[in-house]
């Protein structure tokens, strides 16, 4: 950009995560910034509400400790005070009574995705069972092979392959289903454990790997979050923003985007009943997958076949709770459950007061907050709770509660609760989903001033959403002559 020109205006379609970091990097380089989000507010997954005097994560409630991607945003934000890891007890894992060992049992936490570091090891035998752990021992001797390299191979494959069913179906299957509502047999092994393969092709063997990239968390913990909520980050983000002078709009939808004639771009919105049309030099599309591939097929008709598949679902119904038999964490932080336990149709439990010490802190002694998740790919919908009506779910998530935890919780018990709805927010990195990508990459990337980002591309969680949003802002950025900053980007 020439020195005195006009600042470039962006308009960033989609105020969650993704577009609000890559409307802030754009902001700091120089643009004239506005988003325009569809709800009625901003954050996307990344959100919060009040419920029982409590201000509680409604979507995302921590990060992953694998890049220091979100503590480097937090200390631009002023949060890094606040980052925390979870209490030291780790999750559980509920099996199903049908073969033993069932019940409940602590997970292993050497390893990640549920994938242990030494399958041999005695608590992880006393979860898989002597053969299945003489099974998954084989790992240490099998050589890497084609599996470490070969494209399209499934997290479910991976490790049937190396570790056996006994760790699949026990260990990874319901990590990976709290995680990501999906069977490990659908998921792009590359994208949801970025570097487990380069890893298990240079160290040998799958425990080895999955062994290195939890070391590599700093301080062996694989997530970490904030104090007060990761609704924080969405909060800061949102502020800095608007004391940057960034054009912030809710309730305002996208409905088409135009080339103008003269260049850049016309986008179409409509908020309430008013119909409008702004002008930008650039756009940054970060709606979520249908969205933005609506948004994209009407300036680039071949990326309708792209639209994302359906995924399920999701309900959070969270318990606030007066029960002090649940101060002694009988489930440390929470359970993750597998497929086929009688009775219960929860995927997992989060004990938030046992996991976060700031929260546990704020309770009091006696009070518990729980999150109970409902809806995975693959179950029935009829029996994955995420379609019942709050009040029955409500009545399920404590029936659910109390056989996970194994302490006996009654309505009476329960001092507020809510139930939030995710509909599609949990986009499956299937395989196959980096092509995928790089297809519609390959598609977009002819057409000027346009970058699209956002979890359904770049995989879910908040370091990899964070990472693309700012790559896709720096690039476009650089297309629209926006000069760096004296330390390089950002300004
Ligand atoms: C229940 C749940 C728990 C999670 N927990 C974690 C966790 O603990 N840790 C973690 O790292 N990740 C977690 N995630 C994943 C993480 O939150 C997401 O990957 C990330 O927030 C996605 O951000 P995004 O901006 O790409 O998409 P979104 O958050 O979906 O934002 C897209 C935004 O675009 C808007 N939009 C769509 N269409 C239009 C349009 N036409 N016009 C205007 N606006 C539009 C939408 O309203 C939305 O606000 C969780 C997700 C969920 C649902």
């Amino acid at each position: 950009m020439a020195e005195g020109s006009a600042r470039p205006a962006v308009v960033v379609v989609g105020g969650g995560v993704a577009g609000l970091v890559a409307a802030r990097v754009l902001m700091q380089r120089g643009a004239q910034v506005t988003v325009l989000e569809r709800s009625d507010g901003f954050g996307g997954n990344l959100g919060g509400r009040e419920l029982g005097g409590f201000v509680l994560d409604s979507g995302a409630e921590s990060f992953s400790t694998r890049s220091d991607t979100v503590p480097a945003l937090a200390a631009e934000l002023g949060l890094e005070d606040l980052i925390v890891t979870p209490d030291a007890p780790g999750a559980w894992v509920q099996l199903p009574a049908r073969d033993l060992p069932a019940g409940a049992h602590p997970l292993p936490a050497s390893g990640v995705l549920g994938i242990p570091a030494d399958p041999t090891d005695p608590g992880t035998a006393a979860l898989i069972g002597r053969t299945g752990a003489l099974r998954a021992a084989l790992d240490k001797v099998l050589p890497p092979g084609a599996l470490a390299t070969r494209p399209g191979v499934s997290l479910g494959e991976l490790v049937r392959a190396r570790m056996g069913e006994e760790v699949l179906n026990r260990l990874v299957a319901p990590v990976a289903g709290g995680v990501f509502s999906a069977d490990p047999d659908t998921l792009d092994v590359d994208s949801v454990a970025p570097g487990l393969r380069p890893a298990m092709a240079r160290l040998g063997s799958l425990g080895a790997a999955a062994g290195a990239l939890r070391q590599a968390a700093p301080a062996g913990s694989a997530v970490a979050g904030l104090r007060g909520g990761m609704v924080r980050l969405r909060d800061a983000l949102v502020a800095s923003l608007r004391e940057g002078g960034a054009d912030l709009r809710t309730s305002e939808t996208v409905r088409a985007l135009r080339r103008a004639p003269g260049g850049g771009w016309t986008v179409s919105t409509e908020h309430s009943t008013l119909q409008r049309s702004v002008s930008a030099s650039a756009v940054v599309l970060a709606a979520d997958g249908p969205g933005a591939v609506d948004l994209l097929a009407g300036v680039l008709p071949q990326a309708a076949v792209e639209r994302p598949d359906p995924v399920p679902g999701v309900a959070l119904v969270t318990l606030i709770v007066d029960q002090p038999e649940l101060d002694a964490s009988p489930r440390g932080t929470g359970v993750l459950v597998a497929r086929g336990v009688a009775g219960v149709q929860a995927k997992a439990l989060t004990h938030s007061t046992a996991k976060w010490k700031w929260l546990r802190e704020q309770a009091g002694p006696g009070s518990h907050i729980l999150r109970v998740s409902y809806g995975r790919a693959g179950d029935n919908p009829a029996d994955s709770g995420a379609s019942t009506g709050d009040e029955d779910l409500f009545r399920q998530a404590l029936a659910d509660a109390s056989a996970l935890l194994g302490v006996r919780l009654e309505a009476a018990d329960v001092l507020a609760w809510d139930v939030v709805r995710w509909a599609g927010a949990l986009p499956h990195a299937a395989v196959g989903h980096r092509d995928r990508v790089a297809r519609l990459r390959a598609a977009v990337g002819p057409l000027e001033a346009l970058e699209v980002t956002g979890g359904w591309l770049a995989g879910t969680g908040l370091v990899s959403v964070i990472d693309d949003a700012t790559a896709r802002a720096r690039a476009l950025a650089a297309e629209l002559g926006l000069p760096e900053g004296p330390q390089g980007d950002p300004l």
